[in-house]
């Protein structure tokens, strides 16, 4: 039975429509259970009522045309009870409908299970006997797994069938693709489909003839690679901070890495010819990111399998394909790369969706440098059919609108129009400190280095840097990077900021996002070895990084040292007595570096809880929000199944930010925030009521949250959190605030238009 199952799901997966998908679930189940007759119903919830969609075993011409009114007939209780109903004789039941057209009361035996997605009944997979029948345990417990597991492809089909029927059409239902917002804006294009030049999984392996040839043309291709990502990085150079190039030093790292040519080469002496040998070192290295469960690690093995591609074409002799972009391309792909992205002429690029990745993709984050709006994770995203169509991207809501009508498309375009006025009208205050009605001075600081998201070095108005992710070097390398190359690294950005504050918050790397050549293997890895633990039980790779932190920081005066993961007082002192022997130890060596301020972040619920006590040890206090929420609510914060319960303005959260903000008061330590949390206008304005020294946010994002807080005053701010506070929903919280910021004539921060 599994493997009837499994068979049937990959089948219906791979169906081209919902047509096929539906006539295909009812042959393969008839014939696996045995039945007379097999049928799916679909409910159209705006009729009201369960569609017969396909059957097999009534009469064939009944599908599509018998409707059965919700909360009728046995489907309608199946429907209405969300669990399967088996009845052996169908017309005594209390409930049994005659419906016309399908001679029910031909049959007898009854079992209907629901189809349900995300809570919701789609509708009811039905198998019928004629003579008298009471299905078996085994049978209902087959559908019924079977059921579950077909609602993402009935989806994936519907998605895929509606949208062929509804182009062009005036009287079509305003339908849209569901995503996640990757970055906030609306764009209206045409569609370009990005795939990957090369079919890299398709390259077989095949024994060389000449394995020196195969290596001399390995080698050619991976420089040629090399050399089109540097005049690529010189072209859009213009378009990009100089920190974001960083990006294009990563993949150069890459390809320069011992591990990933070297492994190549290895497999070509060991027999393979260069293709093969290619797709070999690729995928085990690409792998080992795959399995991580940090979202924005994951993205280096689309990195890799990306780069492997490039270098496919160059074997392949292939020449690398020019694709003509029109005016206001939406970039649309399975899994965008951010190499893809940047292809785009900058002028020509109006937006960008991909089937995969999240907000913390490097496409998205490359997109939200250089403010293309962005939809991410739309997983009933039919590529293959969206070269050159018409779409609406609604970056804020995570929406996808394919074919629009001219309706929604004047609408869309009238909030677009809205929204350029605004960011406009926001660049006006680049200059200008984020100061409220009443003259507090909220001090906003960047968020940056895995991918850097520093925006203009030289801008006066970004306070420093309030959070350094410092894993980027860690993880383009196949050892941990020496003293020296931490130093250039660090001091690339205390020397760009200086003499604005940069914090450096030393190694978070864990079970959940292990170095390649460090791997840690655990069951539950966001609740084992991670960061400051990590970092504890290594001394010499703690003390490495701080010694290159000081040393950086030589000749300026503006390091900080942050904490990331503490749990608990003894990590705080332990942390600190080493980066004290660091610094004692290099002024030994006659280096003279300055003793920084050091502070924690608050990402752990037993933090929140000894807030007070840690703030004696350190200078400042960070909250993670990111991680505290996903440890308050214990919701993980990259897992898509749960999103829907991951929110950062849940009143428990709130709460544990007030508590925060008591406890470094009580021994006058500055506490802010570097989650996402800090740069969104919504929660900005209750942080400010809080009493936050400051936020550190992504690039993007600070023009909106500066241009919220230039128009309230702080006794706004806290009568708004104490409305807040008495919520006792997430949902509530956001009501009040999105009606607060409309209110003031501000809703066009955190919706379309303005
Ligand atoms: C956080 O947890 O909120 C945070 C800023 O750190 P990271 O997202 O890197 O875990
Ligand atoms: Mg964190």
């Amino acid at each position: 039975m599994l493997g009837i199952l499994h068979r049937i799901v990959h089948e219906v997966n791979a169906a081209p429509d919902l047509r096929k998908a539906l006539d295909l679930i009812v042959h393969k189940v008839k014939q696996a259970i045995g039945t007379d007759v097999c049928s799916v119903y679909l409910t159209d919830f705006d009729a009201r009522e369960h569609v017969l969609q396909a059957t097999l075993g009534l009469s064939p011409g009944a599908a599509g045309r018998v409707r059965i009114p919700m909360h009728q007939g046995l489907v309608g209780l199946v429907c209405e009870r969300a669990e399967p109903i088996n009845v052996e004789d169908a017309p005594s039941h209390p409930r049994y409908l005659t419906i016309s057209g399908i001679e029910e009361e031909r049959y007898h035996g009854f079992l209907g299970v629901p189809i349900i997605q995300n809570r919701q009944v789609l509708g009811v997979l039905v198998v019928q006997q004629r003579a008298p029948r009471q299905y078996e345990d085994e049978e209902v417990a087959f559908l019924f797994t079977l059921a579950a597991q077909l609602a993402g492809a009935i989806t994936h089909a519907k998605a895929n069938g509606e949208l062929a029927s509804y182009q062009g059409r005036e009287d079509a239902p305003i339908h849209f693709l569901r995503g996640g917002s990757g970055v906030a804006g609306v764009a209206l294009g045409v569609v370009v489909v990005s795939y990957p030049p090369a079919d890299l999984e398709a390259v077989p392996d095949r024994q060389a003839k000449d394995p020196n040839q195969e290596e001399q043309a390995f080698r050619a291709a991976v420089a040629a690679v090399t050399q089109d990502l540097k005049a690529l990085e010189a072209r859009i150079g213009d378009n990009l901070p100089a920190e974001d190039r960083a990006l294009f030093d990563a993949w150069i790292l890459m390809l320069g890495s011992d591990s990933l040519v070297n492994r190549g080469i290895e497999c070509i002496r060991e027999g393979n010819w260069a293709a093969g040998a290619l797709r070999q070192s690729v995928e085990e290295h690409a792998r080992m990111f795959d399995d991580m469960d940090d979202a924005y690690m994951r993205e280096r093995a689309s990195d890799i399998r990306d780069l492997g591609r490039r270098i496919l074409m160059y074997l392949q002799s292939d020449v690398p394909r020019v694709l003509e972009y029109p005016a206001n391309t939406i970039l649309v792909g399975e899994d965008v790369s951010a190499v893809q992205l940047a292809e785009v002429p900058k002028e020509k690029l109006a937006g960008v969706v991909s089937a995969t990745g999240s907000a913390s993709s490097h496409v998205a984050i490359l997109a939200r440098a250089m403010n293309i709006p962005a939809v991410m994770g739309v997983a009933d995203l039919p590529v293959a059919r969206m070269e050159g169509q018409d779409v609406i991207v609604d970056g804020y809501r995570g929406r996808v609108y394919v074919a629009p009508t001219s309706s929604v498309r004047a609408e869309y375009q009238r909030l677009a129009d809205e929204d350029r006025e605004l960011s406009a009208e926001l660049e006006a205050l680049r200059s200008l400190p984020a100061e409220t009605t009443d003259g507090v001075r909220m001090p906003l600081y960047l968020n940056t280095g895995l991918v850097s998201q520093m925006s203009d070095l030289g801008g006066e108005a970004e306070a420093g840097v309030g959070l350094y992710r410092t894993e980027l070097p860690f993880m383009v390398r196949d050892r941990f990077p020496s003293e020296m190359e931490q130093i250039a690294n660090y001091r690339r950005v205390i020397s760009a900021f200086a003499p604005r504050p940069v914090v450096l918050r030393t190694l978070d790397i864990g079970g959940d996002k292990p170095l390649p050549y460090f791997p840690v293997n655990e069951p539950n890895p966001f609740l084992g070895w991670r960061g400051i633990r990590i970092s504890l039980d290594h001394p010499e790779i703690f003390l490495t990084q701080v010694r290159a932190m000081l040393r950086a920081a030589i000749g300026f005066d503006n390091l900080r040292i942050m904490l990331p993961m503490i749990s608990s007082v003894e990590e705080v002192d332990d942390a600190v007595a080493l980066i004290r022997r660091a610094h004692e130890e290099l002024r030994e060596e006659g280096h003279e570096v300055g003793m920084p301020q050091i502070g924690v972040m608050i990402e752990v619920p037993s933090a929140v809880y000894q807030v007070d006590a840690l703030a004696r040890r350190v200078d400042f206090l960070s909250v993670g929000s990111n991680d505290l929420t996903q440890y308050l609510l214990a919701v993980d914060r990259n897992n898509a199944k749960v999103a829907d319960l991951y929110d950062d303005m849940h009143p428990a959260v709130l709460r544990a930010l007030v508590q925060i903000v008591e406890g470094a008061r009580t021994h006058g330590r500055p506490v802010g925030v570097c989650g996402e949390l800090a740069g969104n206008p919504a929660a900005a304005v209750l942080l400010l009521g809080m009493g936050m020294d400051s936020l550190s946010m992504s690039a993007g994002a600070l023009p909106r949250v500066k241009g919220v807080l230039r128009r309230i005053s702080r006794r706004q701010a806290e009568a708004l959190l104490e409305q807040a506070l008495g919520y006792d929903n997430a949902a509530a919280v956001r009501r009040l605030m999105h009606e607060a910021l409309e209110g003031m004539g501000l809703g066009g921060l955190v919706r379309p238009g303005k």
